[in-house]
């Protein structure tokens, strides 16, 4: 007999789609760069490996790379310092450590809804119970303080946020991250910030919560922004006092980060940066193309993201949001269920803009067809 952890525990709808998909699919589903990662990190990968980087390291990462990381955040908090900083497995496990170092059974975590797949059940995982606050088209997918206050209750021990969103590409105005730090300090909760998107935006940088509180912990994550997703590499960065407990999660969870991964990031770290702002650059490109290409798509509601790599259209069309996707992969684009993200995300569809410039084309083509048939029936 497994344990009923075990067992209520769902694995993301997402995954299922793509399986189901046609060959010649083009795939606006993607949750990850269509990039390489920069030679010069692929690289100092291969050398590492080469040179015997093949062993475990110190639980909490290499310390060169703890203290680069400590560099980058002191422009938010110049009291930052590798202490700080526990470089991970990828932002997933950053995120799996943060739910066992700071929930207890019985707390309430305010959890977006839309949101990222894995905030409810890791608030489970942890014996909490994840409570969604909303995010709609009306306020441009930001959270609305009201809606947080009314989901509020004694047993509130943490709010999660995450900008820019997965799934909405949505970013915190620097005011709203103010605001939402008054909240969570008046209710004496912890913030936990995604930032994972945080050097994919489009209009401006998006505000870090670091330096905000002393009650906030980023996790965050080399995924994205190195292009290196299948190496499973991320970081957190906390108060002293809640890094010494989240290590102890993440030491349980993983022993350490892996070596070679992390001599590859600290090149990537030390270049220029050129190989992030080309790739942000061709994003930009994309989604203005998209919001072009969808622009007159009838029965589609579409906020222009600012950030990550995802739009998150809404449908006027009586059908679910697996009805309309299971419908679009027949003809042949691959699309994500908006509900996979949460209650909210019914009647939406996520598009993601990691697909190339032609492939968008096709795809919102294929889209805008079916958008016509759909809205005529
Ligand atoms: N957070 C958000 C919002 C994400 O979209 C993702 C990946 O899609 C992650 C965290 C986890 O990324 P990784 O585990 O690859 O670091």
């Amino acid at each position: 007999m497994v344990a009923r952890r075990a067992r209520e525990a769902e694995i993301s709808g997402i995954r299922k789609m793509f399986e189901a998909a046609p060959p010649n699919a083009v795939n606006l589903g993607l949750g990850e760069p269509d990039f390489d990662p920069p030679a010069e990190v692929v690289d100092a990968m291969v050398r590492a490996v080469r040179n015997g980087m093949n062993h475990y390291g110190p639980s909490a990462g290499l310390l060169a790379l703890r203290e680069k990381v400590a560099e980058r955040y002191r422009d938010r908090l110049p009291s930052t310092a590798a202490e700080n900083v526990i470089i991970t497995g990828s932002g997933s496990e950053a995120l799996m450590a943060t739910a066992l170092a700071i929930y207890d059974p019985g707390d309430e975590v305010l959890v977006p809804n839309p949101g990222f797949v894995l905030y409810g059940p890791h608030a489970r995982l942890a014996g909490a119970n994840p409570v969604p606050y909303a995010l709609t088209e009306e306020r441009k997918h930001l959270p609305d303080l009201d809606d947080l206050e009314a989901r509020t209750t004694r047993r509130t021990r943490a709010i999660v946020v995450n900008s820019p969103s997965n799934p909405t590409g949505a970013v915190f105005p620097a005011r709203l991250v103010d605001r939402i730090v008054e909240f969570a300090e008046a209710h004496h909760l912890t913030i936990v910030s995604d930032e994972v998107y945080e050097e994919i935006v489009y209009d401006g940088p998006a505000t870090s919560f670091w330096g905000k509180s002393d009650h906030v912990i980023i996790a965050n994550s080399f995924s994205k922004t190195l292009a290196m997703t299948g190496w499973r590499i991320g970081f957190l960065v906390a108060p002293r006092r809640l890094a010494i407990e989240l290590n102890k999660m993440h030491y349980h969870i993983m022993a350490c980060p892996p070596t070679p991964a992390q001599a590859a990031v600290l090149a990537g770290l030390a270049s220029d940066g050129s190989a992030l702002r080309a790739m942000v650059a061709e994003f930009r490109a994309r989604r203005d193309l998209a919001m072009k290409l969808l622009r007159s798509t009838p029965g589609l509601e579409v906020v222009r993201p600012a950030g990550a790599f995802y739009m998150f259209p809404k449908f006027a069309w009586r059908r679910s949001a697996t009805d309309v996707a299971r419908a679009l992969l027949a003809r042949g684009v691959i699309t994500t269920p908006g509900d996979a993200f949460g209650t909210l995300g019914a009647a939406h569809l996520r598009l993601s803009f990691a697909a190339s410039r032609a492939h968008l084309r096709t795809g919102l083509g294929l889209l805008t067809d079916y958008a016509e048939e759909a809205s005529a029936s």
